[in-house]
């Protein structure tokens, strides 16, 4: 393999890397990323980081950090994430 073939073959490699982990990091992804003044577009919010799922008014919603912030417009949507309803809103 001549030089110009290793280098295409490092940027093959490193695309497929990226790549891979956009895919990885989408499966995972539990919710639409939002920012506090979205929330009123959402039905229920959640933190990215908790697997409980509130109603943006109540007092633990206001909490989350912002750049943990996630919405969901139906409660399947927040159950299909495997998050389960907050004890204080009751969404
Ligand atoms: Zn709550």
């Amino acid at each position: 393999m001549d030089r110009q073939g290793k280098i295409l073959a490092v940027i093959v490699v490193v695309v497929l890397a990226v790549a891979g982990f956009v895919i990885y990091n989408n499966h995972h992804q539990t919710g639409n990323h939002i920012t506090y003044s979205q929330t009123a577009e959402y039905a229920y919010v959640a933190s990215s980081e908790r697997d409980i799922y509130h109603r943006p008014t109540c007092r633990w919603a206001q909490k989350i950090s912002a750049a943990n912030l996630v919405g969901y417009n139906t409660r399947e949507e927040a159950e299909k994430s495997g998050r389960r309803p907050c004890k204080v809103c009751k969404p």
